[in-house]
């Protein structure tokens, strides 16, 4: 029985999530916007069509929103995680192989029935999803994962579709690969499409047909493995594994620039713990560090500053790598420096299977222990309770720097006192 590569894809899902929450919204105009109320960077299917581009500054379209009655919502990430968390359950329950792609889009497998019609599944899986978590999805299907992508942009493109393109099924595909910018197609960034465009090649259909050895030339196996796909062969491996990230990275801008080492400090010592956190709910060590800061873009003396450390024994304890980055942070900071953003990535990730210890260990490991405890102690309150119930002194705010936002809905799903009450006679 022959396999069929899945991609499913959340409509507008920063707006969906909003407009699942309030259902007041629901039905009208919504942007969201990214940190610090900047720009814009998810719209409601009403904003798409009434010609609201992404990526503008919202004080640039603020009046005209305004004019248009369009409601405005500041980017709520908790929620966003919460519901992906709680979509990307259902899909795995019902597909063989799930490969979580993004906070809103994921990749599977499944078989196809005898006579390989997975409508009626596709069907299935997007009214269970509305129906337990009210967020449109859309559903492409294929034999490989750039044909399923091609799918998933029909799917939504063509109204008739009702969210769903089988693509493996359909015997000329000419037509619809046609439909296809080269722009669109998955794996071809801005630099590919440019060179492709200067040939001539501006669509799925034409990079396909064109000559083999022209894009080995330029851009070797990863052009390659494009161009088989669109051929209708398997190149690209699902890979279920991936929520074992490479690399984990926290960085914000701050609402306000800072200048002094206690502010800077504080920031990073609180990006430590996030990302911490992250490695041990995804049971990873890491043993490569780097923080870096830097002022606005625009300023007129613009800095940048970063450095990086190599941890002895690879960890996810908290104290461990905040301390490391508290000297980090020393010396990355010059005085005099409008500071705007900052940020930690973790490297060089490793499963917390298989721990390297020194051959020749100073340290006590029943310290070890109590430090392990302790952090298992402070995620089990703060999943309980709310990401910041129990920090460590070092991360505390005093004043706040935080991205604004302004326009911040309550997350309803995650915290008690914002669920909604509800009265009946
Ligand atoms: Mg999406």
């Amino acid at each position: 029985m022959s396999k069929a590569i899945i991609q499913i894809d959340g409509n507008n899902f920063y707006a969906s999530c909003e407009q699942m929450i309030d259902p007041s919204l629901r039905g009208k105009g919504l942007v969201i916007l990214s940190n610090n109320d900047g720009c814009i960077i998810s719209r409601s299917a009403e904003v798409r069509k009434s010609g609201i581009p992404m990526g503008k500054p919202y004080f640039k379209l603020k009046q005209k929103l305004n004019k248009l009655n369009i409601e405005v919502r500041s980017s709520n990430y908790e929620l966003y995680g919460d519901i992906s968390n709680r979509l990307m359950s259902i899909l795995s329950e019902h597909c063989e192989k799930l490969e979580v792609y993004s906070i809103d889009e994921a990749f599977a497998c499944i078989t196809r029935p005898k006579d390989q019609n997975l409508n009626p599944w596709a069907k299935h899986i997007r009214a269970l999803v509305y129906q337990n978590i009210g967020i449109p999805i859309s559903i492409g299907i294929g034999v490989n994962k750039v044909q399923s992508k091609i799918a998933n942009h029909i799917a939504k493109s063509i109204e008739e579709n009702a969210g769903i393109f089988d693509m493996g099924i359909i015997q000329n595909k000419d037509q619809y690969l046609n439909l296809i910018e080269i722009e669109k197609v998955w794996g071809v960034g801005v630099k590919m499409s440019k060179w492709f465009r200067r040939r001539g090649i501006t669509n799925a259909r034409e990079l396909r047909d064109m000559k083999r050895e022209e894009i080995k030339y330029k851009f070797g196996i990863v052009g390659i493995r494009i161009q088989n796909e669109l051929k209708g062969e398997i190149c690209i491996p699902l890979n279920s594994n991936s929520l074992q990230r490479k690399q984990i990275s926290v960085s914000r801008s701050f609402s306000y620039p800072i200048s002094n080492l206690e502010e800077l400090s504080l920031a990073i010592s609180h990006y430590i713990l996030i990302a911490c956190a992250k490695l041990r709910k995804y049971n990873q060590l890491c043993s490569e560090l780097t923080i870096f800061t830097n002022s606005s873009l625009y300023s007129r003396d613009y800095f940048r500053n970063d450095a990086t450390s190599k941890l002895e024994i690879p960890s996810n304890n908290s104290v461990t790598i905040l301390k490391e980055s508290l000297l980090l942070t020393k010396k990355i900071f010059r005085p005099y420096n409008k500071l705007t953003k900052a940020g930690v990535i973790m490297k060089k990730l490793q499963s917390d299977k298989y721990q390297q210890r020194m051959l020749f260990n100073t340290k006590d490991s029943k310290s070890d222990l109590q430090l392990e405890y302790l952090d298992s102690k402070i995620d089990s309150i703060n999943k309980k309770y709310g990401s910041n119930t129990l920090n460590w002194a070092s991360s505390v705010i005093e004043k706040d720097w935080s991205p604004s936002r302004k326009k911040l809905s309550k997350l309803r799903t995650k915290c008690l006192e914002n669920i909604p009450i509800v009265f009946c006679n």
